[in-house]
């Protein structure tokens, strides 16, 4: 009863239940999956997240399945560079930015909780179909998996609704929302093994949305076959589009034409491409911000509350910030409505303004101004289209806006 029940054991679930269990805070996690299977592809950390999650004692642990990535490259669809930044230590930040496999992190945050906080506080097989509250508790209310009649009933001090891009809670709280907005741009996700592309901790971006984008970057350490396992998106502006599922195959023949010239001398992307593991189909979508994400003693957290357009490798990084802002809310107030109202206070504002900002002004915005500049043909010099300044502006911006800026971090 004196529990926080968290719904879903996603990025954002387990990283709450783990940092209310540090903060001596019971909670209870119930996930709809029977059992949780290492899905998903590559996923980023920025600094402002790795910060949280060192301080949950994970840095070890990430640092050894993941890459330390340390530069960002751009380059446009003729394979000529850009622009290259360093990230995380590689930058001077005190934190690193760790590219993952969504299943390890989520392994090593299912790992940590099970330890820390016993087996009996992860329930799986608990798909949320509704939350009701009274003036002393939730009660939230769960299927045995989508659309099963084995019902239960779990009653608690608050419910923390982290039931992901189709949160139930969210349909319940709005249910008059409506489709996500679709952004124009398809993407094809998948995973290739291949020797390391330039540093081996880069990040690339490549060409743009019209005729073809590319986002690749290394997501484990290399094996004894010298090989990593890198993750990639192709995002293509296109009207057709199937709807959401985290889980839908892909087909190479859909995409493959707009890099069929793309051969580089830092990589062969069509065979890159063709050497994929696996693929996976993704529109690129998002939701306008809610104007209210706390109702009492219920709330939203990541992508129930603020889903976003993956263009600034910030989904799970914001889910992680709710998650500390959360807890540090329940600290301060005994009375949970009044934690959750203080909760929303402190992020609603601050992911939407992360939401716009993919939107309209991610960092791949240095490949849309080159783009247009150059009227999408080669160039001599890159000074001679924008300058360094310039593109230093777009990137800072961003990070400003994201909460990882150099600044931010030391505050
Ligand atoms: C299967 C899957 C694959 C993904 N792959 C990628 C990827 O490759 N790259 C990437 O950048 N992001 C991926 N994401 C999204 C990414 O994890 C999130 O954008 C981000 O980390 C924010 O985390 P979250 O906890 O809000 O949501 P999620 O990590 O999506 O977690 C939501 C959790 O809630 C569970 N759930 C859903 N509905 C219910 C319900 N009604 N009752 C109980 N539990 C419920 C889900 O099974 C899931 O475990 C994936 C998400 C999922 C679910």
């Amino acid at each position: 009863m004196d529990d926080i029940i968290i719904v879903g054991a996603g990025i954002g679930g387990l990283t709450l239940g783990l940092a209310l269990h540090a903060a001596g805070i019971p909670c209870r996690i119930f996930e709809s999956a029977l059992e949780i299977r290492p899905v998903g592809v590559g996923i980023n950390l920025l600094p402002h997240a790795t910060k949280e999650l060192a301080a949950l004692g994970l840095e070890p642990a990430l640092a050894e399945a993941s890459i330390a990535t340390a530069d960002a490259t751009f380059f446009n669809r003729f394979g000529q560079l850009i622009y290259q930044e360093p990230l995380g230590r590689a930058a001077g930040y005190e934190h690193p930015q760790f590219s993952i496999h969504r299943g390890d992190l989520q392994r090593i945050l299912l790992e940590a909780f099970v330890a820390r906080a016993g087996r009996e506080r992860l329930n799986t097989g608990h798909h949320c179909t509704a939350v009701e509250q009274d003036e002393a508790g939730v009660d939230v209310h769960f299927s045995n998996a989508p659309g099963g009649t084995s019902r239960t009933v779990v009653r608690g001090r608050a419910a923390i609704a982290c039931d992901g891009i189709h949160s139930a809670v969210r349909r319940q709280l709005y249910p008059g929302e409506g489709e996500p907005c679709y952004s124009g741009v398809n993407m094809w996700r998948g995973v290739t093994r291949w020797k390391p592309i330039l540093s081996g901790a880069s990040m690339v971006r490549a060409g743009w949305l019209s005729h073809g984008k590319m986002v690749i970057y290394p997501i484990r350490p290399a094996g004894a076959d010298g090989l990593q396992l890198v993750n990639w998106v192709a995002e293509i502006e296109t009207p057709v589009y199937r709807k959401r599922d985290w889980n839908r195959p892909g087909a190479i023949d859909d995409f493959i034409g707009a890099f069929a010239d793309w051969h580089f001398d830092w990589l062969d992307v069509p065979a890159f491409i063709r050497s994929a593991d696996s693929v996976l189909e993704f529109p690129m979508v998002d939701q306008d911000p809610l104007p209210r994400w706390s109702f009492g003693r219920a709330t939203l957290l990541g992508d129930a509350a603020h889903p976003m357009v993956p263009r600034g490798s910030n989904g799970a990084g914001q889910a992680i910030l709710d998650a500390r802002a959360l807890v540090s809310a329940l600290l301060e107030h005994t009375d949970p409505a009044a934690a959750l109202a203080s909760y929303e206070q402190q992020r609603l504002d601050a992911t939407a303004r992360v939401v716009l900002a993919n939107r309209a002004n991610p960092p791949d915005a240095i490949l849309r101004e080159v783009f247009q500049r150059t009227n999408d043909r080669p160039f001599k010099d890159i000074d001679d289209v924008i300058s360094r300044d310039e593109l230093v502006g777009l990137t800072e911006s961003y990070k400003r806006i994201a909460g990882y800026s150099k600044e931010a971090l030391r505050g």
